[in-house]
């Protein structure tokens, strides 16, 4: 008797849990196809993006960085919601302080700062004090070349000086 009250349970549970996984399946479905805009980004997903709270690198969080066993303030995209540790990512102190004053973006979300576009990320170049990415054709000279050694964008020229 006990056994076919189970049984009887569990032929009752699956239809409905089943039902109700295939209903949110189909309107997940539908809401993403309408969702389809050219646009590689919709500005809609911005923002949305809740920071994830541990680093992406060592796997440890704020209150301890795995690799150097100490409390770490992580830095996390303003795009996609991934963090880092600053020294994960092996940042320097100047980009430590300035990815702390702008929407920052991982390597992977990376725009130029100039034209707002990640295309031609292979033109990209990455200032060395505050991270930020610049094609080399936005440039005011633009520069054929990736310089030799480290490189500051204008903003950080006028914030630390020229080296
Ligand atoms: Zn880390
Ligand atoms: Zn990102
Ligand atoms: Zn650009
Ligand atoms: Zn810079």
């Amino acid at each position: 008797m006990l056994a076919s009250y189970a049984r009887g349970k569990n032929v009752w549970f699956v239809p409905k849990w089943g039902s109700l996984y295939l209903k949110t399946h189909v309107q997940l479905k539908k809401s993403l196809s309408s969702f389809s805009s050219p646009a590689p980004r919709p500005p809609s997903e911005k923002g949305n993006t809740l920071p994830s709270t541990y680093c992406d690198f060592c796997l440890g969080d704020s209150i301890e960085n795995k690799k150097t066993r100490m409390p770490e303030e992580l830095v996390s995209c303003s795009d996609c919601g991934r963090s880092a540790h600053p020294t994960c990512l092996q940042f320097t102190p100047n980009m430590t302080a300035s990815v702390k004053k702008y929407r920052w973006q991982c390597i992977e979300c990376k725009s130029c700062g100039i034209c707002g576009t990640s295309d031609n990320d292979d033109q990209l170049l990455f200032c060395d004090d505050c991270d930020r990415g610049y094609h080399m054709y936005c440039l005011t000279p633009p520069l054929s070349e990736p310089p030799e050694g480290s490189w500051s964008c204008h903003l950080c020229i006028e914030e630390y000086g020229k080296k």
